[in-house]
């Protein structure tokens, strides 16, 4: 944090000659340096002599909030007795063994099996993976399609990549042209509502997925896959119609249900999981973000008894794992992050006291005429912009208006993440009434700077 000028110039520097970052345009790294985030503690992160509130909760998964000294006491003793050992062939730790039972303790009770790697895309990958294998050893090896929505994130490497509903995430590198995955329409009232009541678009949502089963033949397809919260774009929220529909479609048709919960999993939507908050039961569970609260690389892939029973048949080696699943460490962390999240009470708090304070000051902004719709759930929220609240007509993309609004907002002190007409806040579990008194005030300000 006492890093003179000189010093982080050459940091920026190091970093810029060689280092490829994540989303991020390299020619823009060339006109500005990278932002060096040097310290965090509590819902606060400060780098380069700025301090900021992070509403972000990094990207949706420091939950317990930055700094627990705890965390990092668990970590050094785990890499000081033990450091590193695999999980092949079954070898197993005495962490990965601790994480195992509490994991069992939570999560919804269909799911009893849990597989374990290093992030949310492996999470997803080997959920697809296993969809397939599990109906391969039915004797069904033509079910291997997965159905996905638009407006879905689920990863970034090729196969859960192949998901996303986001165009510019395909056109690069090919996965548009999957012949593995499909899409279908969200439950995004707002955009495509039209005339509809909000329940009944969920259900018109739902059947939508029914057609396009109904057109490519149940026969082909093996799992549908959603996150319960489509969190990454654009934090659409589906009317409670839709998922209970969803898992009817799905069990009619025989077809695995994914719950992509590598954001709502482990509290973001004020239960433990986003199956409790949308009332359905999914074959097929991902956790990651939220998992570990981002202090450790650690994902996890949960198998309800159907799926696992099979899985776990006689008929040989899972030809599938990597070099750091169930790594001791990431299992001791997670451990002391759910362990936290119970002693804390901090779910209890999003649904009792922090949520419901969220939703009431963040729609405070609805008086601002260019935003059309706040929703939120639990500690997420989307705040929408329209030309004009009446038609809901959209800016165009064109105008990179949340991208401005974001900007600004950093310049008032506070950290959101916009997607496309989309501005995104997904604040830790920490997060105080005056914290989100001060995102509201800093975000008015930041709008109406732009606007
Ligand atoms: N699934 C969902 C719902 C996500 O939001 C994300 C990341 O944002 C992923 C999967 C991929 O996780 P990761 O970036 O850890 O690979």
């Amino acid at each position: 944090w006492n890093v003179s000028l000189t010093e982080i110039q050459k940091l920026q520097a190091l970093d810029r000659q060689a280092h490829l970052h994540s989303f991020t345009d390299p020619q823009a790294m060339v006109q500005a340096p990278p932002f060096l985030m040097q310290k965090a503690a509590g819902s606060q992160v400060m780098g380069q002599g700025i301090q900021l509130l992070d509403a972000m909760a990094g990207l949706g998964n420091v939950n317990i909030g930055y700094g627990r000294a705890e965390m990092a006491e668990v970590a050094y003793g785990v890499m000081r007795d033990l450091s590193y050992y695999h999980t092949f062939a079954g070898i197993t730790n005495p962490w990965a063994a601790r994480l195992t039972e509490l994991l069992m303790e939570i999560v919804p009770s269909q799911f009893n099996k849990v597989f374990y790697a290093n992030s949310g895309s492996e999470a997803v990958e080997t959920a697809i993976k296993m969809a397939r294998l599990y109906w391969k050893r039915e004797g069904r090896e033509d079910k291997h399609l997965i159905i996905s929505r638009d407006f879905a994130y689920h990863g970034s490497t090729i196969a859960s990549s192949a998901l996303n509903g986001l165009r510019v995430m395909h056109e690069d590198f090919g996965t548009e042209t999957s012949e593995d995955a499909l899409h279908v329409e969200a439950p995004f009232w707002y955009r495509f509502g039209g005339e509809m009541e909000f329940e009944e678009f969920g259900r018109y949502a739902a059947k939508c997925l029914e057609e396009k089963i109904i057109e490519v033949g149940a026969d082909n397809i093996a799992a549908f896959i959603g996150e319960p919260v489509q969190a990454t774009l654009g934090c659409i929220i589906p009317p409670k119609s839709y998922w209970p529909e969803i898992e009817r479609i799905c069990r009619d048709h025989d077809i695995l249900l994914i719950a992509d919960e590598v954001v709502t999993g482990l509290g973001r939507t004020g239960e433990w999981f986003g199956q409790e908050t949308f009332n359905f039961s999914a074959d097929i569970m991902t956790l990651a973000k939220g998992l570990s609260s981002g202090y450790q690389a650690i994902s996890a892939t949960l198998f309800n008894d159907r799926v696992a029973s099979v899985i776990e048949g006689e008929q040989g080696v899972l030809q599938h794992g990597f070099t750091t699943s169930a790594h001791p460490v990431a299992c001791a962390v997670a451990a002391q992050n759910i362990k936290i999240l119970q002693k804390e009470k901090l779910i209890e708090r999003i649904r009792d006291d922090i949520g419901p304070y969220f939703k009431t000051k963040l729609e405070e902004l609805l008086d601002i005429p260019i935003i059309g719709e706040v929703r939120t759930c639990g500690l997420m929220a989307g705040i929408e912009l329209c030309q004009d609240k009446e038609t809901r007509d959209q800016y165009p993309l064109e105008y990179y208006l949340c991208q401005h609004i974001a900007q600004a907002a950093l310049e008032t002190g506070v950290i959101v993440r916009p997607a496309g007409n989309v501005i995104v806040t997904c604040p830790p579990f920490i997060f105080t009434h005056e914290d989100v008194d001060a995102l509201v005030r800093r975000l008015r300000r930041a709008i109406e700077f732009v606007h």
